[in-house]
């Protein structure tokens, strides 16, 4: 099969769709991969033919450089729109000598989702979030400045849209786009267990693969109990909780691992102590294979690498999408929530990170969290059903 693969510039959507890449090239597959220079790389390692879509990425003004770190929901569909326009000269060369039979889109990729509408090309939904529809969507509680984001943000939104038209797009809202049918065939890189309301979705069309991680073993544990602390990879710049963290475990038999990312220089946290280390970018899976204890912000990766490796977590979630996914991590046992107030304070922190670690309950249930995650499909899952869906297109 010819695949055109299409994802939007984050780590986060793009790490689980790497290993089900690989698996289709080693069967023979041809993929192209339509990502960015940050990627290039990791997209390259597969095997899938890389294209570069840097140059449709119009440069941003400051202000809306900030509101896209703060992930705002009309930046985001304002930008999609402008760089599915962008493109749309390149892609219709592109499927003209490609011939692709199938296109896989991440669930946020406006312009792949609708490049596959505009060529009426079969399309396969690559999800890195939860499954998202009606009824799972009430688990995303937007806050009243998210909403106030989208309300706002619809004058520019129908510009953008309008825009798209002429080009021979049919949008009719970023919602239409994000938020797939029942019948749309979707992989999910969870599982059934973790997906919220999973029997709301159509059993033929969804599969639940799983999580797509490079299998790492847990290590033994050993000296003093290694708590990580990660807010992702986008809205990381939070110098305030990481210094509250560093004073919670002052003098404590702990080590402290923070991830703080690249937007602020380290050394403003100060002095350290001999027990914490803080670095811009960490080996994740590497970490936690060590880790006692996860604090994340409860991007869908993160908490579920955390599971994936039976590591407890607590849960700092600062958007819509990860107050979803918090929600569902502490339902099943597996996290407590950290409190703003908490979060704030080096004492509670520090009572909330002894607390969690002593919790032989929140250990047991992480493990479970491990046990049902081995026993996904996975990328090979993952491969199965892609194949399915583009022999079923060629029929
Ligand atoms: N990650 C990593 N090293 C780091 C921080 C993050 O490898 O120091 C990876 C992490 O393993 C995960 C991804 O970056 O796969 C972050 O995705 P997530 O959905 O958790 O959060 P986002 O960055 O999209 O907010």
């Amino acid at each position: 099969m010819n695949i055109m693969w299409f994802c939007i510039p984050a780590h986060g959507h793009t790490n689980p769709t790497i290993e089900v890449v690989r698996e289709l090239v080693k069967r023979g597959h041809e993929v192209r991969y339509y990502s960015f220079e940050e990627f290039r790389e990791k997209v390259a390692s597969t095997g899938a033919h890389y294209i570069s879509c840097d140059r449709f990425l119009t440069p941003l003004d400051k202000a809306s450089e900030k509101r896209m770190r703060q992930v705002s929901t009309t930046e985001m569909s304002v930008r999609s729109f402008e760089i599915t326009a962008q493109m749309d000269g390149m892609l219709a060369g592109e499927i003209a000598e490609f011939q692709p039979d199938l296109i896989v889109s991440d669930s946020a990729c406006f312009w792949g989702k609708l490049t596959a509408v505009k060529y009426k090309l079969p399309m396969l939904c690559s999800t890195t979030t939860f499954a998202f529809n009606r009824d799972s969507a009430k688990y995303m509680k937007s806050s009243f400045k998210e909403l106030a984001d989208i309300v706002l943000g619809m004058p520019r939104v129908k510009k953008a849209m309008a825009a798209l038209r002429p080009l021979g797009y049919e949008v009719k809202s970023p919602l239409d786009i994000v938020q797939n049918t029942n019948d749309t065939d979707t992989i999910v890189y969870t599982s059934a267990r973790f997906q919220p309301c999973p029997e709301s979705f159509d059993k033929a069309h969804y599969r639940f693969v799983g999580p797509s991680v490079r299998a790492v073993l847990p290590k033994e544990k050993t000296g003093r109990p290694l708590v990580y602390v990660s807010l992702g990879t986008v809205i990381n710049d939070h110098p305030d909780f990481y210094r509250c963290c560093i004073e919670a475990v002052h003098g404590q038999q702990l080590e402290l691992l923070i991830s703080c990312g690249r937007a602020f220089d380290p050394a403003q946290l100060g002095a350290l102590p001999e027990n914490v280390t803080v670095k811009e970018y960490v080996d994740q899976m590497d970490v936690l294979s060590r880790a006692s204890l996860f604090i994340t912000h409860c991007g869908m990766n993160s908490a579920t690498e955390g599971l994936y490796m039976g590591v407890p977590e607590l849960l700092f979630p600062l958007t819509g999408e990860q107050r979803a996914v918090a929600r569902r991590v502490s339902e099943l046992g597996a996290g407590r929530l950290l409190e703003k107030k908490t979060a704030a304070s080096p004492e509670r922190l520090r009572a909330a990170i002894l607390s969690a670690l002593r919790d032989e309950g929140l250990r047991a249930a992480a493990l479970r969290m491990r046990e049902d995650f081995l026993s996904c499909p996975g990328p090979k899952g993952a491969a199965d059903f892609i194949e399915g869906i583009g022999g079923k297109a060629k029929r």
